[in-house]
């Protein structure tokens, strides 16, 4: 039988009172959360959810996610997570697309939830665990095929309004689980940093699913600060830290704070590229190695990693993991030689099945082999070691945060005034990137850069709105009069 959620009850079977998951003085053990999540699965028929349905879950990184999470998959459902910080129009769009008719909400954004098109429960600290101890366990998992979706997350992938990758159960368990264990070596005495939002498939995979099926200890951060971070690893004996380069950088700025991190034994980074000057300060400074992995939603995520037992390459993201292949080709799609640059592809058992309800978009990124195109530009030296160049889509990272431009520009061309917007990125030195604005207004309007910010604050998640606005006469353009974000400037001083 094929089911992600028995990561979680094979760990409680042989590690009952390890364990599984903290915040704080805040402890599960493998028992613990096992049986919350057999509950939730009772609660989720209780509203009528069967195996298939989708079900949102909108929270912050709490041990309530994991209790969902599995009792969602062992419901057999399919778990549709969701960036608490979304708003209303957010919400509806993907509890709409999804056709999710359960959303589980973090009481401090229900606000954001209501109405917007599926059953509400609220998770209020306390009362929701009481809810959940008062229903009987579900005595066994839903049985789901291998390539059954375990877990549809969203991504914009190279093109458009954010789509829902569909991730499967033998692919989530094969890549993540498994890899975890085999390269990081993962086990039980391990306790994991979990700082990286469980919404988002880094967090999700490689940090609580990696943790719960090899009876590691996950001990979470609700949002990350450096100083935060580097006192649990104190605290707790972190031995395993997964995170964004920008969480590096962060961290090698309090180098000096006199934190105890000898527990460390690995870090692994991944998300957007780490620079080499960070790497190397930071293992100066805490004395641990950190491996760089690379991959997307779309490949559940991981597609490749400095493997431990290998020579590493620093500014590499290393070689494919088991399984998986990897190619770099060119505009044609044909393979180019190493040391020249082109897309990287991706083919294997982690490559998502489709992207939910969108055949035509799924066929524009999986061809009839099975190889992902990526949108992510690289080179691959004589040993097979990929390096990334560029991303060839303009997904912008803010501090480990995906912001799509065009969905900020979207709501940017809502305001009376605005023309043409082009939103880039703008470097900057903690959060990678911060999100800046070009925008051309209509003739005889005015509009303040202020008033085009606050515009955009008010309707869209605080990490997405732009910070500089600037107005312009016009914006560069190709010659089919598409405006070229990479061409736009900066305004010198800008964000100063
Ligand atoms: P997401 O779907 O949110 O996981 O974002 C995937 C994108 O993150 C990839 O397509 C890359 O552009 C970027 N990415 C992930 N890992 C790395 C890495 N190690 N180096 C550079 N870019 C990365």
């Amino acid at each position: 039988m094929t089911n992600l959620s028995l990561n979680l009850s094979e760990s409680a079977a042989m590690y009952p009172d390890h364990p599984a998951i903290r915040l704080d003085d805040d402890v599960l053990t493998y028992t613990a959360l096992d049986d919350a999540a057999s509950r939730v699965a009772t609660l989720l028929q209780e509203y009528g959810v069967q195996p298939g349905d989708r079900v949102g879950l909108m929270l912050p990184n709490l041990p309530e996610f994991a209790m969902i999470f599995y009792g969602i998959l062992r419901a057999g459902a399919v778990a549709v997570p969701m960036n608490p910080l979304l708003k209303r129009r957010e919400v509806e769009y993907y509890l709409g697309d999804s056709g999710a008719k359960v959303l589980f909400a973090w009481h401090e954004v229900t606000g954001e939830a209501t109405d917007a098109g599926a059953q509400l429960v609220p998770v209020v600290p306390g009362e929701f665990r009481a809810q959940v101890a008062e229903r009987r366990p579900l005595a066994n998992p839903a049985t789901r095929d291998a390539d059954d979706t375990a877990v549809i997350l969203y991504t914009s992938g190279t093109t458009g309004r954010p789509k829902g990758a569909e991730l499967t159960h033998a692919g989530l368990n094969t890549n993540q689980a498994v890899t975890a264990r085999t390269l990081i070596l993962i086990g039980p005495d391990d306790v994991v940093m979990g700082c990286l939002p469980l919404f988002h498939v880094f967090g999700l995979t490689c940090g609580l699913n990696a943790a719960i099926a090899n009876g590691a200890t996950l001990t979470l951060i609700p949002r990350f600060s450096p100083a935060k971070a580097l006192e649990v690893i104190q605290r707790d004996k972190v031995t395993v830290f997964e995170g964004v380069p920008t969480m590096y950088a962060a961290m090698l700025g309090l180098r000096d704070s006199g934190h105890d991190v000898s527990t460390l034994r690995c870090c692994v980074s991944g998300g957007a590229a780490l620079p080499v000057e960070v790497l190397r300060g930071f293992e100066e400074a805490f004395g641990c190695i950190i491996l760089e992995g690379y991959g997307l939603s779309e490949t559940s995520p991981v597609a490749s990693f400095n493997h431990p037992n290998a020579v590493r390459k620093p500014g590499s993201i290393g070689t494919p993991i088991e399984g998986v292949r990897m190619r770099v080709v060119d505009e044609e799609r044909k393979p180019v030689q190493p040391g020249d640059i082109g897309e990287i592809q991706i083919g294997g058992h982690n490559v998502m099945k489709s992207y939910w309800n969108k055949p035509a978009e799924t066929a524009a990124t999986i061809d009839a082999d099975g190889w992902l195109s990526t949108g992510d530009m690289a080179r691959q030296d004589e040993d097979g070691y990929f390096y990334i160049v560029d991303r060839k889509k303009d997904l912008l990272i803010r501090g480990g945060y995906n912001v799509y431009p065009r969905e900020v520009e979207e709501v940017l061309y809502e305001h009376p005034a605005v023309a043409e917007a082009a939103v880039v990125g703008i470097p900057h030195p903690t959060l990678g990137e911060e999100i800046g604005a070009a925008v051309a207004l209509k003739d005889g309007t005015t509009a303040t850069p202020e008033e085009l910010r606050d515009f955009v604050k008010g309707r869209i998640a605080a990490y997405k709105y732009p910070r500089a606005v600037w107005i312009v006469d016009g914006l560069p353009k190709g010659p089919t009069g598409k405006i070229q974000r990479r061409e736009v400037v900066v305004p010198e001083g800008t964000l100063q």
